[in-house]
């Protein structure tokens, strides 16, 4: 995993400290010794994740992340407060004012280097569900980035293991405000609950007492039904090996004892909300992978895929020096079947149409709807000739079988009428070889529609 990090400190020193165990990890690391800086830099550069320092002079830590929180261009960036050791307030600022984690000064390699991957790992999937909500709100759909959005990393369902009683009591008091929270203090039960329970995050501790809190780790890990719930460990001050094999073993983060409240607070919404996004985008992504390339009413290709793949198309008739050719379709005074007849009947015709299109043409043959009552077929390794003989069979399948409507109550005459053109040695993209499909097309109208017409390359 490869992130852009932006590290913010006035003193040279930290940074070049920090920057130089960052790129250790190969991570691409920029600075700033400024808050105006940061903001600049990360106006102008994606950055995946910032390292900030809170005191700085002029602008501080606080008011560099209240700004990046509060402009919808960079809400999205996590922010890591850095902290004295002794300032527990500064949390608090720190989390009013949007900080999505925090790390003590001095900066120990462990808790560096498992912050910046558990937060650059959430926004991978945030930067995932924002490109696909461009593609969405280009293609009219609901936006899924606002509902995502309202994923706040609150209201988690939360599974804490446990055996000590004033551990887990002061543990599930902190969260209780923000969550809710099962107890569980037998490990082998706390497994089978957490394959059944839908939980948003399991927080292990790692000073059980009759059960080693690594191979319940290793368990969750490893089952199926709980490979993608994050699991936060709470390690003990000397536990540092142990700590380490848990971050190997695919724990996603850690807070040490005496535990702060507000480290906890915060640690456990990032997990949340990792949680919350990557369901949405596995919930996602099968519908969004077949609504970006098919069209809802005919289950055709849409203009996207044709136009992706006849590129593809192109290339590989050239270079075997295949022919290829390509049929553009556009069904005649379709306007008057929605004038006539209604939008309903209008949407029963192009269904029907799509389906005798799919019944006609070679598994090698694509079809597409382009939009409206146009329609392609791109037909790879077809001369001129037999292109035209194709439009042919499809134009008088189109004009002999009337249109079933209104459910089947009626039926109506439809006519087509289709511009063929062939690929040429010069085209390399498909923009000419579609003009000349529709100057064909044109033609076909012209001279009195339901009929096919060829265009020469
Ligand atoms: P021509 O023979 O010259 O092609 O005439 P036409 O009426 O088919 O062409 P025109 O482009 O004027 O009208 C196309 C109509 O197709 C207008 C629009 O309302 C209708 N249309 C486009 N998309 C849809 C759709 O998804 N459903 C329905 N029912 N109608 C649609
Ligand atoms: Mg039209
Ligand atoms: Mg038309």
């Amino acid at each position: 995993m490869t992130a852009r990090i932006l590290v913010v400190d006035d003193v040279p020193a930290n940074v070049k400290l920090l920057q130089a165990r960052l790129t250790q990890e190969y991570f691409d690391v920029r600075c700033a010794t400024s808050g105006e800086e940061a903001l600049r830099v990360c106006a102008e550069e994606q950055c995946d994740l910032v390292l900030l320092d809170v005191m700085m002079p002029g602008m501080d830590g606080f008011e560099v992340c209240r700004r990046l929180k509060g402009d919808p261009r960079t809400h999205h960036i996590p922010v890591v407060m850095v902290t004295a050791l002794d300032q527990p307030a500064d949390r608090v600022r720190g989390l009013q004012a949007g900080a999505d984690d925090f790390l003590t000064k001095p900066v120990s390699d462990v808790a560096l280097i498992t912050r910046v991957r558990s937060l650059a790992r959430l926004k991978i999937l945030i930067d995932e569900l924002r490109m696909r909500a461009a593609t969405s709100r280009e293609m009219g759909l609901e936006d899924p980035l606002a509902q995502a959005a309202k994923a706040s990393g609150e209201n988690g369902r939360i599974l804490l293991v446990d055996d000590r009683l004033s551990s887990h009591d002061r543990i599930s008091k902190i969260l209780k405000r923000h969550h809710t929270v099962e107890v569980e203090s037998e490990p082998q039960e706390a497994l089978f609950k957490a394959a059944d329970g839908n939980f948003d995050l399991v927080i292990v501790s790692l000073a059980l007492e009759a059960f080693d809190a690594l191979r319940l780790c290793s368990q969750l890990r490893s089952l199926e039904r709980t490979r993608h719930v994050p699991v936060l460990v709470v390690a003990e001050p000397d536990e540092t090996p142990r700590l380490m094999r848990g971050l190997d073993l695919g724990v996603n983060d850690y807070i040490s004892r005496p535990i702060d409240p507000n480290e906890l607070v915060a640690r456990t919404a990032t997990q949340v909300k990792r949680r919350r996004y990557a369901e949405r985008l596995r919930d996602n992504m099968q519908m969004s992978v077949t609504m970006a390339l098919t069209d809802p009413l005919t289950e055709l290709h849409n203009r996207r895929y044709m136009e992706g793949h006849l590129q593809t198309l192109i290339e590989k008739s050239h270079a075997a020096r295949r022919p290829l050719s390509l049929l553009l379709l556009d069904i005649d005074h379709f306007k008057a079947v929605n004038d006539d007849y209604g939008h309903d009947a209008g949407d029963e015709v192009l269904k029907d149409f799509s389906r005798r299109l799919r019944k006609t043409i070679r598994g090698l043959d694509l079809a597409c709807r382009l939009g409206g009552e146009e329609f392609v077929i791109v037909m790879p390794e077809t001369e001129i000739g037999v292109a035209v003989q194709v439009g042919e069979r499809i134009r008088a399948l189109i004009a002999s079988e009337p249109f079933p409507i209104q459910g089947g109550t009626r039926a109506i005459d439809v006519t087509v009428s289709i511009g063929a053109a062939a690929l040429s040695a010069s085209d390399r993209e498909g923009t000419a070889l579609l003009k000349r499909a529709d100057e064909a097309l044109y033609a076909a109208k012209r001279s009195g529609r339901n009929r096919v017409s060829a265009q020469a390359a």
